[in-house]
Order: C-alpha cells, then structure tokens, then sequence
C-alpha cells in the first residue's frame, strides 16, 4: 500500500451521463470515461460511483486522495450538501450526506461542487489563468455563468453565487425552471431557443439554427440579452478575461464574434473596455470530470501545484 502512487478522481454527473477523470498529482490524465448515468447508479449512487472510481485506483496501482463531484445543482456552502437538484434522478434518502457515504466507501475526502464551476476550473488551467479574475458565461441547457477569483471558483455567501441566468431580466409571463418568474434564461438559454424553434415547423434542423435562422428576431433578441448580461457582469468585477463557452456557442454558425462586439458596446470606458480580454471555452465533453480532478489535486494532495494560497480581499 506505503508504494502506491498518488491520484484524485474527478466526477461530472449529468442527468444523462457520468464523466470521470482520474488524474496522478501532478496532472497527468492516467483515465476518463463516460457511462450512463442511469445505469452507474442502478444499484446506488454510492455503491455505483465508488466502485466506478475503485477500479481504476486498483488499475493503476495508485492511492485515492480525494475526489471532487459537480452537479447540476445548487452546492451548499460546506461543500458537502446539495440544494436543489431538479435535472437528476436522485433519492431524497440517497442525498442526505451523500459526501459522507463516498468518503466512507472511498476511503478519502470528498467535496461537491457546481458543475459551471468544474468546467470554470478546466478552462483556467488551460488558458493559464490561474492568478487572474476570471468570467465565464457558458450558454448551453442553462445560461451557466461563474466566477474565479483568489485562485478558485467564488461561491458566494451560501454557496450559490453566480446565478446570472436568473436575474430578472427575462419574459415575466414566463415560468423559469427554478420557480420564478421572468429570468434571464426565459429567453437566453438552450431550452428557450428549443422552445421558439418548435412554435411552428421550420424547414431546417434545430442545430442548424445559427446558420440557417441567425437574422430571426428572437434570435437576435437571444443574443442581445446574453450580451447586455455579460456585459453587466463585466461592469460588475472588471475581469482580467470571459471565458466564452457551453453547447449553444458550439453549434454551427453561432455568432461569437458578433456576440463580443454587442458585450463591448455596453462596456464601461475607457475601462475595463480596452483591457478585458474574451476567450473561447474548449468544448471537449470531459471538461467538467478534468475540471473537477484539477480542484481535487489542489484541495487534496500534498503538494498542490496549481493553486496558489488564497489571498485575502482587504
Ligand atoms: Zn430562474
């Protein structure tokens, strides 16, 4: 046991799939993998995602230091409580300390997080962003948004910090998801497009909408209020960089250098206008899982190389 090697297990569960990322503590992948996420828990989330872990430390001979997991929720502030969870097919019973029960089976810590953040993560190792303030707004399902600061994700109070697709700036005779009534994502978000897209019967695929639809008015009208929102955030913190991302900006077409000039328009000036800078987000599936795994070596192995000691805001 004395000779086994080091590694942090990174997990991204998704309503659909679970990603998994393991990786050595000093960064190298040794493993991903993707499965169902329906069938990793038929037996249990735990006994599912702990033996799923378990099999790949025993492959390589290796010791687990700790295992961060994202969700499609709101994270508590303790790192260990998930809030709310609509979009996942979990037991009441099965949350109530899920953290200590994979600790229990696993044998190290373990730590939850959102999953806008695991990709957040992701995105600032790679563009070696590590000691700047960093944005990101990733239009996908949701319209998904968060925040680096000192060296790591930025949580707020209680945890939920972030939340840009729910300010009021949506259609208020609509409904969001989350329970109230006009947020942003009522009109900027994956399923308000599908939403549109299926009001009557259009003539091209809905993946084909920015090359086939861009000059439609509710598509403009998208595109603007996901401007106008990242250009209030911008105001708001003055980020060294936005990180551009999440699977609307991936489909074919998407406008992302029309969408930077109507963020810029509403920018401050001189500043942070001609200084912040805009990067598109890599778009590999596996991002949140290596996302994830990057904040377990940082929080759980002895020599953290990534993360730099958090720096107190005076
Ligand atoms: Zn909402």
């Amino acid at each position: 046991m004395q000779n086994r090697r080091n590694v942090v297990a990174g997990v991204d569960m998704g309503a659909t799939h679970i990603r998994f990322c393991l990786q050595s503590e000093d960064g190298e992948v040794l493993h991903c993998e993707k499965q169902r996420t329906a069938e990793v828990i038929r037996h249990g989330v735990v006994c599912g995602v702990a033996a799923m872990i378990q099999a790949q430390v025993d492959h390589f001979q290796a010791r687990c230091c700790g295992l961060v997991m994202g969700f499609p929720a709101l994270v508590g502030k303790d790192k260990r409580t998930i809030i709310s969870t609509p979009n996942l097919p979990l037991q009441t019973t099965e949350l109530h300390d899920l953290a200590g029960k994979l600790e229990d089976a696993l044998g190290c810590p373990v730590e939850f997080s959102r999953d806008v953040n695991l990709q957040l993560s992701f995105d600032v190792a790679q563009n070696d962003l590590v000691n700047q303030q960093v944005l990101a707004a990733y239009l996908g399902t949701g319209m998904g948004f968060a925040i680096w600061l000192n060296g790591a994700p930025w949580t707020g109070a209680h945890g939920v910090a972030g939340e840009l697709g729910h300010i009021p700036q949506g259609d208020r005779s609509l409904r969001c998801g989350c329970g109230n009534s006009g947020c942003l994502e009522t009109v900027c978000s994956g399923i308000a497009l599908a939403n549109w897209y299926q009001q009557q019967p259009r003539e091209y695929a809905l993946g084909d909408i920015f090359t086939e639809a861009a000059d439609e008015p509710f598509v403009q009208a998208l595109l603007d209020h996901a401007a106008r929102a990242i250009a209030t955030s911008v105001n708001l913190f003055d980020p060294d960089a936005v990180i551009l991302g999440g699977g609307v900006m991936d489909m074919p077409g998407f406008p992302q250098e029309s969408l930077i000039e109507k963020i810029k328009q509403h920018l401050r000036r001189p500043l942070p206008y001609q200084a912040v800078r805009f990067i598109a987000a890599s778009s590999s599936a596996f991002n949140g899982a290596q996302g994830a795994a990057t904040l377990a070596r940082s929080r759980f192995t002895p020599t953290p190389s990534a993360a730099p000691a958090p720096v107190a805001l005076g």
